[in-house]
């Protein structure tokens, strides 16, 4: 994705089956499950989110602040229940990205998420992604991290971050085989 901090997600569709796609100006993607694409996100500090449900990979999500503020999370479980996938029925993964100890943020950031989402003026973007996804009818149970709370990016060196300087993104992406 050649993502712009959006809310816009791209849905795929059988024509796109077997290309290499580039999707330009937007921040997610979505697809039917029986399309078995692979798709990536690049971050640094955002969040990489990928949804699935029991029959497979149905989208992926480049969750950062801004993306999240606009609604991506429920616009996401929108055009889910358009290609007939029940909300309750997406699990959500999400990949390494800057914890809330390290995201500190000003108030005109955090007036635009619930209280829940942060403490302290900082930010948990997870948080933040969940309250809005639960919101939209998404079940609690089904939103976890990918890794363990110790995958800060901006703590870890083994990712980039772009809070500590970093100019480069990781990819992150997930294989539907
Ligand atoms: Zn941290």
């Amino acid at each position: 994705m050649e993502q712009v901090h959006s809310s816009q997600i791209l849905r795929l569709t059988l024509n796109d089956a077997g290309k290499d796609i580039l999707a330009s100006g937007c921040d997610g993607v979505i697809f039917s499950p029986h399309l078995k694409v692979a798709a990536g996100v690049r971050t640094a500090d955002c969040l990489s989110i990928f949804a699935y449900t029991e029959k497979g990979l149905i989208g992926a999500i480049h969750a950062g602040w801004r993306s999240i503020a606009r609604g991506i999370g429920s616009r996401f479980l929108e055009m889910a229940a358009d290609c007939g996938i029940k909300r309750g029925d997406i699990f959500f993964r999400a990949g390494p990205a800057i914890c809330p100890s390290c995201y500190e943020v000003g108030t005109d950031v955090l007036e635009k998420f619930p209280c829940r989402a942060a403490e302290a003026g900082r930010l948990n973007l997870l948080k933040a992604f969940s309250i809005q996804v639960q919101a939209a009818g998404a079940d609690p149970k089904k939103i976890k991290p990918a890794l363990n709370e110790k995958s800060c990016t901006a703590e870890n060196d083994c990712f980039f971050s772009h809070r500590r300087g970093d100019g480069s993104r990781m990819l992150a992406f997930a294989i539907q085989h």
